[in-house]
């Protein structure tokens, strides 16, 4: 059995969570509210994280995009996705929501920029 507490993170009110996990089957306790009990749930079994960083932009007046991954990927990947972005370089112009990098690190999420940058 294992036992952990964690800060729900859903919403501003910032529940305190209890979960306890027995194999497959989670218990959790403190939410104030459904979505609580879900995050807690991911949280111990599946936790996934979004990935912001950025990447390398040629062209732009900027010389580093602002990009994120499309959907959270599982946690343990997150280096993955990082190291796999390492070396990128995008060419201007980029448009809020584009696709830089499909499929990144073999997670089945894509890459998007997170702004616009015009050509410089
Ligand atoms: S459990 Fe519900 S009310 Fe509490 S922080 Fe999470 S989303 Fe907000």
């Amino acid at each position: 059995m294992q036992r952990i507490e964690l800060l729900c993170t859903r919403c501003p009110r910032g529940c305190l969570l209890r979960v306890t996990a027995t194999g497959s089957r989670v218990a959790v306790e403190g939410n104030e509210c459904p979505v609580g009990e879900k995050h807690g749930a991911e949280e111990a079994l599946n936790p996934r994280r979004t990935v912001s960083t950025t990447v390398r932009i040629i062209g732009a007046r900027l010389p580093r995009l602002p990009v994120r991954t499309s959907e959270p990927v599982l946690k343990n990947r997150v280096r993955d996705v990082v190291a796999a972005l390492k070396n990128i370089a995008v060419e201007a112009p980029v448009k809020a929501g584009q696709v830089i990098l499909k499929n990144v690190a073999d997670t089945g999420v894509d890459i998007i920029a997170e702004r616009d940058m015009e050509r410089a």
